[in-house]
């Protein structure tokens, strides 16, 4: 079954027509990476789907239901898809355990004492086990980011979204974050991510979409993606970028 399915979807901002009718599936368990050049539009399409966007034509399905119907609950609608961003968006005043339930008690009414347990457990498992009352600025960028995986997942989200999210870490931190990613493929997880780690997209990917001109110009493998692109714009791209 597809968790996510987009149809046509179009989104302007003034003038500048950045998604000009996308097409995308995402299969239960399956990890797709979304690659292209910057301004290709891959983080308008994320938050699209996170309706922190909305459309302006075009539906977008998350296991079936229409979130694009302007009656939709946003918040609901949120509440099933975990998102992490470029920029580590973990609270400074809030120790690494409250961030990473609060979604899940306010939210999700999760009562607290189960967040609590499930959050200390996920939080040991990833390697932050000695973080868990520590605030935000003790941690390494690696860490944060690595703290705000386990708040998008901690709810068991139907969808993760994940946009560039190694960006803007220092390149020792990178395997880190990179690893935890492989471990939630490991077990599963549906993702759709933005990434400029080729190298990763290509380990990690289950289907690649080459974003250009405001839709996804090929789709594949990692294998026809990185050996035998077709169109002569995806050539150009992964020869600039690798
Ligand atoms: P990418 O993530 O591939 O680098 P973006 O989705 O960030 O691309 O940007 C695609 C285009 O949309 C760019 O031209 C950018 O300037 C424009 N854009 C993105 N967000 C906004 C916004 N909130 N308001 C106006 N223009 C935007
Ligand atoms: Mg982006």
């Amino acid at each position: 079954m597809s968790v996510l399915e987009l149809h046509g979807v179009h989104k302007l901002f003034g003038d500048n027509h950045v998604l000009k009718g996308v097409d995308l599936e995402v299969d239960e368990h399956e990890v797709v990476v979304v690659i292209g050049a910057s301004g290709s539009g891959k983080s308008t399409l994320m938050r699209t789907i996170n309706l922190i966007e909305r459309v302006d034509d075009g539906r977008i399905l998350l296991s079936g239901d229409d979130i694009t119907d302007p009656a939709v609950d946003v918040d609901k609608v949120r509440a099933r898809i975990g998102v992490v961003f470029q920029h580590f968006n973990l609270f400074p005043h809030m120790r690494v355990i409250d961030n990473v339930t609060l979604a899940a008690r306010k939210v999700h009414g999760t009562p607290a004492d189960v967040a609590r347990d499930r959050a200390v457990g996920l939080l040991e498992k990833f390697g932050l086990g000695e973080k868990v009352e520590d605030y935000p600025d003790r941690l390494s960028g690696g860490q944060q980011q690595r703290v705000a995986i386990v708040r998008a997942i901690l709810t068991d989200p139907e969808l993760l979204l994940l946009d560039e999210i190694t960006s803007a870490l220092d390149p020792m931190l990178v395997g880190e974050v990179l690893d935890l990613v492989r471990d939630l493929k490991a077990q599963g997880s549906t993702m759709l991510m933005a990434t400029h780690e080729m190298s990763f997209a290509r380990s990690v990917a289950d289907r690649i979409v080459f974003m250009h001109g405001g839709r996804p110009l090929e789709v594949g493998t990692p294998e026809q993606i990185f050996e035998d692109p077709q169109q002569p714009e995806t050539r150009e791209f992964l020869a600039r970028i690798t």
